[in-house]
């Protein structure tokens, strides 16, 4: 069996450890962190993601921790209706769903053993079929191939193209999760108010949660403001809403 070292147990790192031991290969995933754990917030799984769900066997499992998602719904900064999109009409669903479920739901499935803890990935090498990974605590392994699932700032990505940092898109983004739900929220939906160089999003996760995010242009790497990131979030929004 063709053993095949991943480096990350992200979302990306765990989906692919188990749809490659579904297609005959041995898998490893080794993950810096010493626990397994998704952070952030929501996540919507487009149709190409539960197309995915659907072939790993995860698909109703996603349906029952997560919500389906009719529309995404655009609206201007007043309120008024831009576009709205009905998902709904796809051969698979979309979901909306807490990252951390659906991370437990991919890893979930993987063998324990699978899974290497405390593992930082520092360097790789070539040595005739095989590839040996180099990690931060001394610990070498072999394979026959290696995948990188380190994320936004990959060591593997380093290791095979060079040092490229990730390029700033200008917006910074808040993103959080709540119980309360406004009584205008139309159920199913994605809606998102955009204007001026900001937006304000929601939707519902499973479990009752609804998960909002906001992204306003910003220059790169400004430290917090002194108020806190939620005194300035509300400032923002504050001034978001137009004047009636
Ligand atoms: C604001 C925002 C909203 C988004 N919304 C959506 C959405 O709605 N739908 C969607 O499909 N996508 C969305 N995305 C994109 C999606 O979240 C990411 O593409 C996805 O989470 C990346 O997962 P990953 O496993 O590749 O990386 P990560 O989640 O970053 O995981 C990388 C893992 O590798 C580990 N690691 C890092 N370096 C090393 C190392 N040297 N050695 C060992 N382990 C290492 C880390 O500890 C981590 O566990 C969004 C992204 C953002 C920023």
């Amino acid at each position: 069996m063709k053993k095949v070292i991943i480096i990350g147990g992200g979302i990306g790192g765990a989906a692919t450890a188990l749809a490659l031991s579904h297609a005959g290969f041995e898998p490893v995933v080794y993950e810096r962190t010493k626990q397994l754990r998704e952070v952030g917030a929501g996540i919507a799984l487009w149709a190409n993601a539960t197309h995915i769900l659907k072939q790993l066997d995860l698909l109703e499992d996603g349906i029952r921790v997560g919500c389906l998602t009719t529309n995404y719904q655009f609206n201007s900064q007043r309120g008024k209706e831009l576009v709205n999109v009905p998902v709904d009409g796809f051969e698979l669903p979309v979901i909306g769903i807490h990252r951390a479920e659906l991370h437990q739901l991919l890893w979930r499935n993987v063998p324990g053993e699978k899974f290497i803890l405390g593992e930082t990935f520092e360097r790789f090498e070539r040595k005739g079929n095989q590839v040996h990974a180099y990690f931060a605590s001394g610990l070498s392994v072999e394979g026959d191939a290696l995948i990188g699932a380190d994320g936004l700032r990959s060591q593997v990505r380093v290791a095979i193209l060079g040092d490229e940092s990730p390029t700033y898109r200008n917006f910074k983004t808040w993103r959080g999760l709540t119980d309360y739900i406004p009584s205008t929220y139309r159920p199913g939906y994605i809606q998102e108010f955009l204007g001026c160089g900001q937006g304000f999003g929601f939707m519902m996760l499973g479990k009752g949660k609804m998960y909002w995010y906001a992204a306003a242009s910003a220059p790169e790497a400004q430290p917090d403001a002194a108020i806190g990131r939620k005194k300035e979030l509300e400032i923002s929004i504050l001034n978001f809403i137009p004047k009636k």
